[in-house]
This record gives C-alpha cells, structure tokens and sequence, in this order.
C-alpha cells in the first residue's frame, strides 16, 4: 500500500489577507523503500509540498491519506502523532540547536521520542559514528562547518530510524564534496525506509534516485520512475512519552546551556523576587506595627514578657529572693530597680557637646555589643543607639568610648545627683524607632550598683515626709522642711531651725522629741530624734560647722540636720518593686501562677496594654497593601515582557524540538522546568543573602528589615507566589507560542 498518497491537494499562504499558491492539485503516491526526488525551479511549491507532507503545514484542499487514513480532519494532536510515528526532516539550515554538542544534539530526537537513557547512549555513539563524526561528537553544533552540521542531521535521523526521511534542499547550503557525501548517507538510509529529497542539483543525486519528480509552478510535470523497488512492510516507530526524568533533565539542560540568557533571567527574577520579598515585609511590617502599637502611657518599657512584682507583705525584695526567682524555668533574668525602667536617664559629656537621652535596661540583658567591649567593672555601661546615630558617630567612635559620662534621672529636682559612667560600648539599634509613644530613644544598659545611687534620691524625691511635734502631726504641706544628713550630729538627735520653736511646747524645741516619717509608694519609715540644739543666724556655723553662706537657705527651706546613719535608715531602703523578664510571652501565664504562689503580687505588662487601633490606621494599612499588591502586578508584567523578549531567542529553539517530534505538553514542560529552576536559583540566592545577613557576614540595611518581618511560614508563602508567578508566565507564554504549527509559529512575528 501507498504509505503517502495526496489527492487534489491545493496548498495557499494566507499572508494578512493576500493570498499566494503554494501548490495546487497535486495527485501523487509514495511508497517504501524508495530514494525519491523532488526537483523543479525556485518557487515551483517543492519545500511547501514537504512541509505538507512531513506535518509541518497544513493543506487546504484534497486529502492526503496515511497508510490509507484520511489526514483532512486531523488536528494538531494527530499531526504531532503522525510526525512522531514517522517522520524525520533534514533541512537546507539543519535545524540544529547551535548551543547543544553534536551529541547532544542527536540525543535530543531520542529523548523526545521517549527512549529510556540506558538504551540512548551505544545508539547515538553508533549513529554518530555512521556519519563519520566520531571525533567532533562533543563540539558545539554552531562550531561546526555546513556538511558535518548536515552530517549531524542525518545522524539525527538514523539514530531515530523513523520510516520517512524528508530532506528539504539538505545540500543547498554546503559544498560539492560534502553534498555527494550526504546524498550517498541519505541513499543508505533509502534501503529500508521512504527518503524524499528536494533538490535542484541533479548531479548529487545521480545513480543515487529511484524516481524523480519534477514540479513547475506549484504543478507536477513530470513523475519519473528509474528503479522499481520491490515494496516493503512500513515499520512505524514505537514511540513513548519522553520520561520525567527526562524532560528534567532537558529542562535543565536548557537552562544553563546559553549562559548570557541563563544569566538575564535569573537577574530578572530576582528583581522580582526581591520586589516581593519587599512588599511582602512591608505589609508585615506594617501590620505589625499597628499590632504592636499597644500603649500603656505609664510604662516605657512595655515588653509583653514583662511582669511587675511585688512582695504580698509588703518587705523589701532582697538579692535571695532574685537568685530565687532567677532560677525559675523560663525566667530570663530579674531586674530589681522596676522604678527606673520607665524613667529616663540624661547621660552627657558637656565638654565634648555628647548627649544622650535613654531609657534604662539592666545590663543582665546584654549579651554582645556591636561597638566597643561589654561592661567590666560595676561602673561601666553600654548604650543602645539608633543606627543613624551611629553613623553620625563612627568617624571617631573612640572619642565616645572609655571616657568618663554624666549620668542623671530627667526631672531631679537635685542637680547635684550625677553619677560618673564609663561608657565602654555600644549596641546599634536595627529598628526604625517609633517615636509616637516613647521619646525616649536610646537604651543605657547599666549594672544595679549605679541603681542603687539612683534609688536613694529616687526615694527622696517621691516620698511624703511627715514631722510631729508635741503630739501634732504636720504634712510637709503644713510645715515645709528638709532632711539633711551631718556627720558631727549624734545618732537619734536633731538640729533644728529656730521656725519651729512656735510649734514646740512654751515655744522652744530644744530638748524634745519630733518625729519625721517618710511615705511612699514602697515603704513607711518614722525615727524620733531628740533635738539638740535650735539653730539661727548667729549660732548657725558653730552648731552645724556650715559655711555662715548657707544659712539662709537652710533656715528658709526649714532644714533639719539629722545624723548621716540616721538619714540613710530612712531613705537608703533596698527594694520593694521588681520586674521579672521572661523569656517567651507564652510562659506569662504560667510564671504568673508561680509567682503567686511565692506570695507575690504581679502585674502583667501585657494585660495593662491597650489596642491603638484607629480607623485611620486601618485604612491606611489597606491602602498600602492594595498599592503594594498593584505594584507588584506591574512589575510582573514588565518583567513577563522582558522574559518573553528572552524568550522569542528561544521560539527556534522550540520549533526546532516539535519538528523533531516533541508535542505541545512536553515543550510547555520543557519551558516549566527551565523557568523554574531559574526561580528557584533566584529565590535561593536571596536565602543564602539573608543567611549571611543573619550571621553578621555581610551587612545589607535592606534584609535586616526582611529579616525582622518575616516568618517561616512567609517565606513559603512567598515560594509559592514567585513558583505561581514563574508558571503564569511559561503558561502565557506557551499558550501564544504553541498555538501554531511550528512553521506558522516561525513565519508569526506577532508572537
Ligand atoms: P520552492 O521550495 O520550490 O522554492 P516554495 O514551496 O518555497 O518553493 O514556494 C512555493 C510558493 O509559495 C512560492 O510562490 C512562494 O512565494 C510561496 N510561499 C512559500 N512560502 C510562503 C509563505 N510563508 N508565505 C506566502 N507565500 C509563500
Ligand atoms: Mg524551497
């Protein structure tokens, strides 16, 4: 039987509403073996008639018929089966993939026929080894000259032992010698299989042609018979679907094989991927700080892992009872000063115009600085400052650093509570500060010795003081007065001023009991003192061994001069407020429960905080998503269009696979798999970045940011996003390119 037979078959080229003949009315059979040739002048319709043969083209009249089967209702799918199952092209160009060796090449038609590898490897060496290319079977094909390029081809085609060979002009582009040599290749193949030859060189085909077909303006003219081959049995190819592991392989192969194309995606996706990882960690960041945008306006220090204790019975909290609570699981550390965790200290170095202005952590917490040392002696603090702070600093970083600060509570109505610092390193802070609730900006870190100077004036200054005198009891509102410590005075007596003879009995202290009692928040003390002596003007520096200068202010401010044990029995307490710091916020609860039971009262930070949820704030987190969201939409389609401009280097590269058999599915496969590893080496590259980030090994503003906003679970679903966007595109893509017969697709410039 005819393996092809064509009857009436018109061809036309519909070029945007121009219509020219390819050919028309051809009534020709083919059968097998045969070494037929086709010949007649340029434009006679030979390459067009090929085209409709092999599956490339389509036709528009007649029917062609296939081993008896009509082929005019044939869809593309069933083209793409037809092309499998039998035919082989070799064209004038070769059609070969420049960047692929010359085995790789040859390899190609037998992965896309579904060859297993183990059996690919001895068949391509063979059929390399037929054509004579032995020697050059690991050279790039666009290395190679115009016959070993053709070479090449038929090695293609032997390899794959389809029952058709349509060779198209496949002398045209190469010299004489090498052109007799394909054709003596191509007259072996024509032993056991139909070969079809274009050609208008008759002397390369001599003693070599069974038949001869002449065309002339899209017409057979002549059909001439030299040899009668006996007919034989057609053996279609037994094609598979090319294996997964395959088509990864291809893919792959594909992605790293043009290295400036491989290189341009890659750099594209991972603008894309940095885009999204931006937005993304924008809108968390966002979020987040609405989130966390709770306030308690007493508390600066409002970590949720916070809790304020008190003891129940109202007693001092002494160092037992923090290495005690210290020791409870998930305890992180205790800071027992909880009075100035939300004060704020000013540190100054006025000489050199250094000021900073920080609120107080124990530097129980520190555990790395990023600048300078950690403390060493009890006198030593580091400070937190924001990172452009730093910037303004480093130039001569060493001029802050081991040199001797001011230290001071804001607001001490005593300017003479200053306490020397050294400052021996410094934290840089990687956080945008929100300064909307908490003007204080940087952190000092500072050891409990320097707290306890602190607490003393803190007492002091935050206390009610009460004095009775002959069994009436004044506030400090009724009588005005101070306590001054004086070491020349006995314990348990006073010096008093002559103001307060009128509130002693007969008008005159000397010799009688007051008492003082100071009241706070924390603790109640009252010491009764004997007054010795009463001073005035004239008596003043003899009693008091003061300076003449300072009576009046003395005298004015009601001062009474007690002895300095006393005065320190009556302010220089310990503590009665602590705060413990846990170290995850779920283990509140718990410790809470402990803490309890060790007869404390507590107070969770975390409870006093309020929502600051505002109907602004919102809306505006809402607008900032929907424009980032916008954005990143856009950039996906410029970066969609630039790929495609990459790609369209590719659309040969893809007509080429699906002449050599591969369908649809397997070249929009082919593109997945290059795309997605593109995407995932992208998306690889930015985890490595942040990993260095978070070890400190390089340092890059920007992924610090990242870092702080994002989770796990972010990361993968932004892995999923950039996999989703990688297969829109190859999708978009495909659906254009493929939509075509792959010469149509060729001939489109519209793709
Ligand atoms: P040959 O291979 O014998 O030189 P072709 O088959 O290439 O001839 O061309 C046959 C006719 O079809 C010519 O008139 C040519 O102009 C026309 N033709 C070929 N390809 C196209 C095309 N893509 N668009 C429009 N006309 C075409
Ligand atoms: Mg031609």
């Amino acid at each position: 039987m005819d393996i092809i037979k064509l009857k009436g078959v018109s061809k036309f080229y519909n070029n945007k509403g121009s219509i020219s003949l390819g050919f028309s009315k051809v009534n020709l059979s083919f059968t097998s073996p045969s070494f037929t040739v086709i010949t007649g002048e340029s434009g006679s319709g030979k390459s067009t008639l090929l085209n409709v043969i092999s599956g490339l083209d389509t036709y528009e009249e007649g029917e062609m018929y296939i081993n008896g089967s009509e082929t005019s209702h044939f869809s593309q799918e069933d083209y793409e089966e037809y092309r499998r199952k039998y035919i082989c092209n070799i064209f004038q160009d070769f059609n070969l993939i420049g960047s692929y060796t010359v085995y790789q090449n040859v390899e190609l038609s037998l992965i896309l026929a579904g060859f297993k590898k183990k059996n690919i490897k001895a068949r391509v060496l063979d059929a390399i080894e037929k054509v004579g290319l032995t020697r050059l079977k690991n050279t790039k094909a666009s290395n190679l000259s115009g016959g070993e390029k053709q070479r090449t081809s038929i090695a293609r085609a032997l390899a794959l032992s389809s029952p058709i060979i349509v060779a198209d002009e496949p002398t045209g582009n190469i010299d004489r010698k090498s052109a007799r040599e394909i054709m003596h290749l191509l007259h072996e193949l024509s032993k056991t299989r139909l070969v079809i030859v274009v050609t208008h060189n008759t002397e390369d085909i001599k003693g070599y042609a069974d038949r001869i077909i002449t065309m002339s303006d899209g017409k057979v003219v002549e059909d001439k018979k030299i040899n009668n081959t006996k007919e034989k049995e057609t053996n279609v190819l037994n094609y598979k679907n090319i294996s997964l592991f395959n088509k990864i392989r291809l893919g792959i192969r594909n992605t790293f094989n043009i290295k400036y194309k491989f290189v341009l995606l890659v750099f594209i996706y991972l603008i894309l991927t940095l885009a999204c990882f931006f937005s993304y960690s924008s809108i968390r960041k966002n979020e987040s700080n609405l989130k966390n945008a709770k306030v308690n306006m007493m508390l600066k220090d409002t970590s949720k892992k916070r809790i304020i204790i008190s003891k129940k019975d109202k007693s001092e909290i002494i160092d037992d009872d923090i290495k005690k609570l210290e020791s409870i699981k998930h305890v992180n550390y205790v800071n027992k000063n909880d009075m100035f965790i939300d004060g704020v200290f000013d540190i100054d170095r006025e000489e050199d115009n250094i000021y900073f202005y920080s609120k107080y952590k124990s530097n129980k917490e520190l555990k790395k600085v990023d600048v300078g040392d950690l403390p060493k002696s009890s006198n030593d603090a580091v400070i937190k400052i924001s990172n452009a702070e730093y910037k303004s600093m480093k130039k001569n970083i060493n001029k802050y650093l081991n040199v001797p600060y001011k230290i001071y509570l804001e607001n001490d109505p005593d300017s003479n509570n200053t306490y020397n610092i050294n400052v021996t390193g410094f934290i840089i802070s990687k956080d945008s500060n929100n300064y909307m609730f908490d003007d204080a900006r940087d952190i000092v870190y500072l050891s409990d010795n320097i707290l306890n100077f602190f607490r003393k004036s803190y007492y002091l200054n935050n206390s009610n003081k009460y004095i009775t005198i002959n069994n009436k009891t004044y506030s400090s509102d009724d009588i005005f007065y101070l306590i001054k410590p004086l070491e020349s005075i006995e314990s348990g007596k006073a010096i008093v001023s002559e103001e307060l003879n009128s509130y002693c009995d007969k008008e005159e202290c000397t010799n009688k009991n007051i008492s003082l009692k100071i009241e706070n928040a924390y603790f109640t003390e009252e010491k009764v003192f004997n007054v010795k002596n009463v001073y005035n003007s004239s008596n003043f520096k003899k009693l008091t061994g003061l300076a003449k200068e300072l009576y009046d202010e003395a005298s004015s401010n009601n001062t009474i001069f007690i002895n300095e044990n006393d005065y320190n029995e009556l302010y220089d307490k310990g503590t009665f407020q602590a705060s413990v710091f846990v170290d995850n916020v779920k283990s509140v609860k718990t410790i809470d429960k402990e803490l309890e039971s060790l007869n404390y009262n507590t107070i969770n930070v975390k409870d006093t905080l309020t929502k600051n949820y505002t109907a602004y704030n919102v809306i505006s987190l809402t607008v900032i998503k929907i424009l980032y969201v916008i954005s990143i939409i856009i950039l996906f389609f410029v970066c969609y269009a630039v790929i495609k401009i990459i790609l369209n280097s590719r659309k040969k590269y893809f007509s080429i696979i699906r002449i050599l058999g591969a369908t649809k599915g397997v070249c929009k496969d082919l593109l997945n798999i290059e795309l997605l590893v593109d995407v995932n080496i992208s998306y690889l590259i930015i985890i490595v970045l942040i990993m260095l980030t978070k070890r400190n090994i390089i340092n890059i503003d920007y992924l610090d940011t990242l870092i702080k906003y994002l989770k796990l679970k972010d990361y993968i679903i932004l892995y999923i996003v950039l996999i989703l966007m990688s297969l829109l595109i190859s999708m978009r893509y495909s659906r254009k390119i493929f939509k075509y017969s792959p010469l149509e697709t060729e001939r489109r410039e519209d793709l």
